[in-house]
């Protein structure tokens, strides 16, 4: 999937918990107004039973696609509106069908894998580990569960794989071997890697090291990571830290 230059890329909505709680035509709007080409809603994409707390719920996963889908018909000849979801990779909602289910669904456009935390063993995820072992080991369950999601097929894009390293305090080889197995994937599978503008605020959350190892054969986009209508406008000029 290709997004053209001018979008602005990875917005989220107020379904999910965290974000402001406007309209999702107020994002529209204000992406007309700044001249932008396209805007792409990529909203934390719920699981079935609600597991986890800082996406939407599965009963608002209907109103979020047809909302979406109305603001693009609505607003045609002026801006591309995309309707796509971020989400987790999670083995036993794979199994389940989930991705599948989501994939086949003709309203949503796209899938990016946003790796946020990582199913440790059917329902258990990493955030319930202390401290001392997140900084020990986060990484690697978030990047081999970023790679065993590429290798999926489910995913048109890869939201911040340098996150992953966001417990970690200085680089080392591991997280260079690991970094090359996502590069690796992501060349091989033609999908597009995220440059967050979201991570770049936050330290250790943007790994330059991690950048440089892309090589010719890798797709990058930037996304805003937009969580109201003043992210999106402020962060649609920012920079990003050099590589
Ligand atoms: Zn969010
Ligand atoms: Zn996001």
């Amino acid at each position: 999937m290709n997004v053209p230059e001018n979008a602005f890329f990875h917005i989220h909505t107020f379904r999910c918990g965290h974000a402001a709680m406007v309209p999702d035509e107020a994002y529209v709007r204000k992406a007309i107004e700044l001249h932008a080409g396209s805007i792409w809603f990529s909203d934390h994409a719920p699981f079935p039973g609600d597991p986890l707390h800082h996406m939407m719920s599965v009963t608002e996963l209907d109103g979020y696609l047809e909302t979406i889908h109305t603001l693009k018909h609505r607003y045609a000849g002026q801006i591309d509106v995309h309707a796509g979801l971020e989400i987790e990779y999670f083995p036993s909602f794979d199994r389940s069908g989930w991705y599948r289910q989501l994939k086949d669904d003709e309203r949503i456009e796209f899938l990016m894998i946003g790796q946020h935390m990582a199913e440790i063993k059917p329902g258990h995820f990493s955030f319930e580990w202390d401290k001392e072992r997140l900084a020990r080991d986060e990484y690697r369950v978030l990047g081999e569960a970023v790679i065993a999601g590429i290798e999926s097929g489910y995913f048109d894009f890869v939201a911040h794989p340098d996150r992953s390293f966001r417990a970690k305090r200085a680089w080392d080889d591991d997280m260079t071997a690991l970094s090359r197995r996502i590069i690796g994937a992501a060349a091989k599978a033609d999908i597009p890697l995220e440059k967050n503008k979201l991570s770049a605020r936050m330290a250790y959350n943007f790994w330059p090291e991690f950048w440089r190892l892309l090589t010719p054969a890798n797709r990058v986009i930037t996304g805003l990571d937009a969580h109201s209508v003043e992210d999106m406008a402020e962060r649609a000029f920012a920079g990003l830290p050099e590589i």
